[in-house]
């Protein structure tokens, strides 16, 4: 089966979801899901053909609203991604390079979810296993599983 491009991903959280995800400055490390309070619920990984930061479009692993319904739109995983790459569908990433610079000089910054957050261990196999691992799930498709 033909694995879809990121865009097909992006229309579909657009629209039914309250968040979507600029993916091509997604790093895949799912900061988003560790932090979501109800990831198991809401929360997947799929297969899609995106670059990482505009290198290498291929098949990678990115986070998908599965049941965008059950979302309590606290935003906590808006604040937890690194890259800016996620946002509440009112207010989407307009110009991705900005976002994507933006965010990586403010990340040493944050307090909550900043270097010590994306560099836990966790992310760091995730981000090895949704980027290099070539688009297979292999051990859960959440942090919580
Ligand atoms: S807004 Fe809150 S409940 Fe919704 S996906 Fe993000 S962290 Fe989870």
């Amino acid at each position: 089966m033909e694995v879809p491009d990121w865009k097909d991903y992006y229309e579909r959280m657009k629209e039914a979801s309250p968040l979507v995800i600029h993916y091509p400055i997604c790093g895949g490390g799912d900061e988003c899901i560790s932090a979501c309070p109800f990831s198991g619920e809401i929360w997947e990984v799929v297969p899609m053909k995106v670059s990482l930061f505009g290198v290498g479009y291929r098949v990678r692993l990115r986070p998908f609203m599965k049941n965008p319904e059950a979302c309590r739109r606290c935003y906590i995983c808006v604040q937890a991604c690194p890259t800016g790459a996620l946002r509440p569908a009112e207010s989407p990433v307009r110009h991705p390079a900005l976002t994507f610079i933006k965010s990586a000089l403010t990340l040493p910054f944050k307090k909550k979810y900043g270097l010590s957050f994306v560099f836990r261990k966790e992310h760091v196999e995730r981000f090895k296993r949704n980027n290099f691992g070539g688009g297979k799930i292999e051990g859960g498709t959440g942090l919580q599983d």
